[in-house]
């Protein structure tokens, strides 16, 4: 069963596992099915104890530790994008993004000016999904690794 590692936190550092207080830091990490969406909680967990349940042999831990860098550094990226984003008024994106949303309309025949309001709306949900501290949802995800 795969797991995919979304995020690290300070907040909770207690392991999941085996019950482990105090520790620096946990990973969240959450069990994928076979079309790659979650069907677990989050489950924090020690980068110790994530290896040894992944069974990730030696240099687990360190491969962990690694991919939640790995993911830190994304929510960086994905923090910036957010603040650029954010707040941005649909005119302003309407205007941007002019000639995709002509071609969209010529393309499919389908309103341009919907599916602009559409693609502003799912931005904006992206941004506030960033904000909440998940880039489960956003354009980030497909680069959140697995272990
Ligand atoms: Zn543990």
């Amino acid at each position: 069963m795969p797991y995919r590692l979304i995020g690290t936190t300070d907040d909770c550092t207690q392991c999941d596992f085996c019950g482990k207080a105090e520790l620096r830091m946990t990973v969240v990490i959450e069990s994928l099915d076979a079309d790659g969406n979650a069907d677990s909680d989050p489950i924090y967990a020690g980068t110790t104890c994530a290896a040894r349940k992944l069974n990730m042999g030696r240099g687990g831990a360190r491969k962990v530790s690694d991919a939640g860098n790995a993911v830190k550094r994304l929510m960086g990226e994905a923090k910036r994008f957010a603040d650029e984003m954010r707040g941005i008024a649909f005119n302003t994106y309407l205007k941007a993004n002019l000639v995709a949303f002509q071609n969209y309309q010529e393309r499919t025949g389908e309103s341009g000016a919907q599916f602009a309001k559409d693609s502003w709306h799912e931005l904006n949900a992206e941004v506030a999904l960033i904000d909440s501290g998940t880039l489960v949802g956003t354009r980030f995800e497909k680069q959140l690794p697995t272990l």
